[in-house]
């Protein structure tokens, strides 16, 4: 893909047209190139957005879809998506800095989960619930009305396909604003539900400030349910926006995940897991596994095996087939996840692998940090307590099972787990005892959108996936139909 750089324009209400908010600019994290031009949204354009969503949701080219039409207009998307896929995935990669193999995965998933959620609004079955009169009583699902999603820049396109879809298969419209930095997959998505025909107004699409765009959606009266994902500071400020118009959210928020490596594990599985769970996307996923608890009677194999392992891996451009580790978001962020490390070490922590930025010329100007392991910081430290949402893996001892669960319960976050060992028991005993939403036995990080993902605790709440997911956006109704012969009694 070419490095022109794009102009982009915002979907507000159903017309391409730039915001009415400042110009900006984004840049791609290998080489802090600019990359696009847009300008952001505002306050109005808000309340534009949202009002023409309101107004589309009624028409019936929208309220008036049955279920089947609704979902082969999913369909559409979801084929759209596949069509672009190539372009998508570069227009990501040069939005967020990710392995390019990262970003194909991501669209494949996206594309996915149109399809998952156009299945589930065709094969949708509403209930007669069991009458204990002379009645007959059904329970329904209306849509809640327009939905306002919110999305992170780590994983753009799969985010924003997990929040549009199961809306839309509901029959609610959406105004989605994406992360600033990241803008790009979330204005093609727009495009392809336009191409798909879905009716104009039901999708937007607002690039721009979390504090401006983001707050206005969450506060405007007409949107009846944020879905959100970041964050758990900016995430506990939604909640509390949300409570004073009784809205419901979805809050998918940070993690600090603990994979715990039993004494009978299989080291080989264990260190390409415990690998992927935190190197990959360098860290910045909301469930990277950044605690790793391994015994005590396999700490030091475990330990040697797993330097190897970051020894081998690629670190460096993102457009390179091989490359397995990007750069981070940007430059900001380095300077967050440095001091993180520095801190650690100042605590205490012994470095074990990077600590680092990589040297070199393909280096220079990208957000690089070395893949970095640390042993000697005690699960109380900063580094082990709070998301660094970088490249970084603490390494920690046990020996009493006990104590290990306390230790890796003993966390604000509850996002996921991740369990190395050959013994079943073991693994059933842990993985309920784990204070977290996902627990990984023997795999880590694969998802799947049949199955629901949520967090527990500070992770936030509120499934995204599975076949349930599409219930958060609709009000649920009951209807009793009386079938008495005769009026009722109380009346007489
Ligand atoms: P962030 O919370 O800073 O921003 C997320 C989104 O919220 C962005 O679009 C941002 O512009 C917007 N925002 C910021 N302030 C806002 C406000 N006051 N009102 C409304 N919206 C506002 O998060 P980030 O740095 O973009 O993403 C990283 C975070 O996302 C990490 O904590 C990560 O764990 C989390 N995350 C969670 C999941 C999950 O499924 N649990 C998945 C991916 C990322």
């Amino acid at each position: 893909m070419s490095m022109t750089i794009s102009r982009l324009q915002a979907m507000i209400g159903g017309r391409w047209r730039d915001g009415s908010g400042p110009e900006y600019a984004t840049e791609y994290p290998h080489d802090q190139r600019v990359v696009s031009h847009l300008r952001a949204a505002t306050e109005a354009d808000v309340d534009e957005a949202v009002q023409a969503a309101e107004q589309a949701r009624q028409r019936p080219s929208w309220a008036g879809l049955r279920h089947h039409e609704r979902a082969s207009l999913l369909y559409r998307v979801a084929n759209g998506i596949r069509d672009r896929a190539e372009e998508l995935a570069q227009l990501q990669r040069l939005d967020n800095g990710k392995p390019i193999q990262e970003c194909r995965a991501l669209v494949a998933s996206a594309a996915g989960t149109f399809q998952f959620f156009g299945a589930a609004a065709e094969t949708w079955e509403e209930t007669i619930t069991p009458a204990r009169g002379d009645y007959l009583t059904m329970s329904l699902h209306e849509p809640l009305g327009v939905v306002g999603a919110i999305t992170p820049w780590n994983s753009p396109i799969a985010s924003e396909a997990q929040k549009l879809a199961p809306a839309l298969a509901a029959g609610c419209a959406v105004v989605l604003k994406p992360a600033e930095i990241t803008p790009r997959c979330a204005i093609e998505l727009a495009r392809i539900c336009e191409q798909a025909g879905i009716p104009a107004g039901i999708v937007s699409v607002l690039p721009g400030r979390g504090a401006v765009v983001g707050d206005a959606l969450v506060r405007h009266p007409l949107v009846k349910r944020i879905a959100f994902t970041g964050g758990t500071r900016v995430g506990l400020g939604i909640q509390r926006l949300a409570a004073e118009k009784l809205m419901p959210t979805s809050l998918e928020l940070g993690g600090k995940s603990p994979t715990i490596v039993m004494p009978d594990a299989d080291l080989d599985h264990a260190v390409a897991g415990v690998l992927y769970g935190i190197f990959s996307s360098s860290g910045q996923a909301c469930i990277a596994g950044s605690r790793a608890f391994v015994h005590e009677s396999i700490y030091d194999a475990f330990k040697s095996r797993l330097l190897e392992g970051v020894r081998r891996l690629r670190v460096g451009d993102p457009a390179l087939e091989s490359t397995q580790v990007g750069p981070l978001v940007s430059l900001f962020h380095r300077e967050t996840v440095e001091r993180y490390v520095m801190e650690g070490v100042a605590d205490g922590g012994r470095l074990l692998a990077g600590g680092a930025r990589p040297e070199g010329a393909p280096y220079a100007r990208g957000s690089y940090y070395l893949p970095t392991v640390i042993e000697g910081v005690s699960n109380e430290a900063r580094l082990c307590r709070e998301e660094i949402f970088g490249p970084v893996l603490a390494l920690l001892p046990w020996s009493d099972e006990e104590d290990l669960v306390a230790r890796c319960n003993d966390n604000p976050y509850g996002l996921a787990a991740g369990v190395w060992t050959r013994d079943f028991r073991s693994a059933w005993r842990l993985g309920a005892r784990l204070q977290t939403g996902t627990v990984w036995v023997n795999t880590y990080k694969v998802f799947s959108i049949s199955t629901p993902f949520s967090g527990v605790k500070m992770s936030g709440y509120g499934q995204e996936k599975g076949r349930l997911g599409i219930l958060q956006y609709t009000n649920q109704k009951s209807l009793y139909w009386g079938l008495n012969e005769t009026p009722i009694a109380w009346a007489d």
